[in-house]
């Protein structure tokens, strides 16, 4: 497995999952929290993984093969949650896991420009059935809906100065690969802005991830759906990796409180302990809230 699961511990801690208890994993990946999930709601209690992307699906069938009994994988979007629960008459819903984002092994294999470290084509789609494309965004849209996707995604400071060079780059020619946009953001930068600790093309890839995957819409639209569909003492547990993110819970949470529909078991985000900031890069960001359904 290419993908280490984040904060694991504290994912089983709030999740607290006890036999023949059963789970939905909504981000399922490469089973990395589906396994330990499972370990301990043996022997009959049943795990729900889903995931955006076919080849996460094939990686959880593998990854979680010594649970085949208790698995049922789909191929599909956690917004549907919802539907998807009906049709496979999953319930009841003890607790409920979303690990927002993508994995490492899309980064590493997908070969779908996710990353500004690899000369790829500019895709970054989970779901390959998406007709939307970055490529497509970098090449098609405004320079003002670049400029919006910049600032509003990615919180990007320098958003004007790159989409009016992005809009200039690609009269001459169609902007394909990730090395090719990065080309265009670095000329669009201050100079002093170019270096730095942090690649100063993280913003715009992360903006153009939002955007090509609608993350935050999705995140919205789901977060109540996993409330309504959790039994009563079910847990729903959130780990982000962005501060947009992490805004989207902690309001939405805040909100079921007062309405008395949940209590908030993390008063402030749970965050990584420096054993796995260490080993770990992806947990640097990682972000966890959880409550517990009324
Ligand atoms: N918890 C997993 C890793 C999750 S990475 C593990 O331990 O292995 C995030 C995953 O969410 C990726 O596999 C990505 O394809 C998936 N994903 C992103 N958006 C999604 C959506 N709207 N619905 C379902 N899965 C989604």
């Amino acid at each position: 497995m290419i993908h280490k699961p984040v904060l694991q511990k504290e994912v089983l801690h709030y999740l607290n999952p006890k036999s023949n208890e059963n789970f939905i994993d909504c981000t399922v990946g490469e089973g990395g929290h589906s396994i330990s999930i499972l370990d301990k709601s043996g022997p009959n209690g049943m795990l729900l993984g889903i995931d955006l992307d076919s080849r996460q699906i094939e990686n959880a069938r593998n990854s979680l093969s010594d649970f085949e009994e208790r698995v049922i994988l789909q191929n599909d979007s956690y917004v549907n949650i919802k539907d998807i629960v009906a049709r496979e008459n999953f319930r009841p819903i003890n607790g409920i896991i979303m690990d927002l984002g993508y994995s490492s092994q899309q980064i590493e294999q997908s070969k779908r420009g996710f990353s500004f470290s690899r000369d790829e084509i500019l895709d970054m789609r989970y779901d390959m059935q998406n007709t939307l494309t970055a490529e497509k965004i970098i090449n098609e849209y405004s320079e003002n809906e670049i400029g919006r996707i910049l600032r509003d995604y990615g919180e990007e400071k320098f958003f004007r100065q790159i989409a009016r060079r992005i809009v200039g780059e690609r009269q001459k020619k169609r902007i394909e690969s990730t090395k090719e946009l990065i080309e265009v953001i670095r000329m669009a930068l201050p100079p002093k802005f170019r270096k730095g600790r942090i690649h100063f093309a993280t913003k715009s890839f992360q903006a153009l991830r939002i955007e090509v995957n609608s993350e935050l819409d999705n995140l919205k639209k789901a977060l109540p759906k996993a409330i309504e569909i959790l039994s009563s003492g079910g847990r729903l547990v959130v780990i982000s990796f962005h501060s947009l993110e992490d805004r989207i819970v902690k309001i939405f949470f805040k909100e079921k409180e007062s309405e008395h529909l949940v209590k908030i078991l993390t008063k402030k985000p749970i965050t990584a302990d420096s054993k796995e900031l260490s080993s770990n890069l992806r947990s640097r960001s990682a972000k966890l809230r959880a409550v517990i359904k009324i």
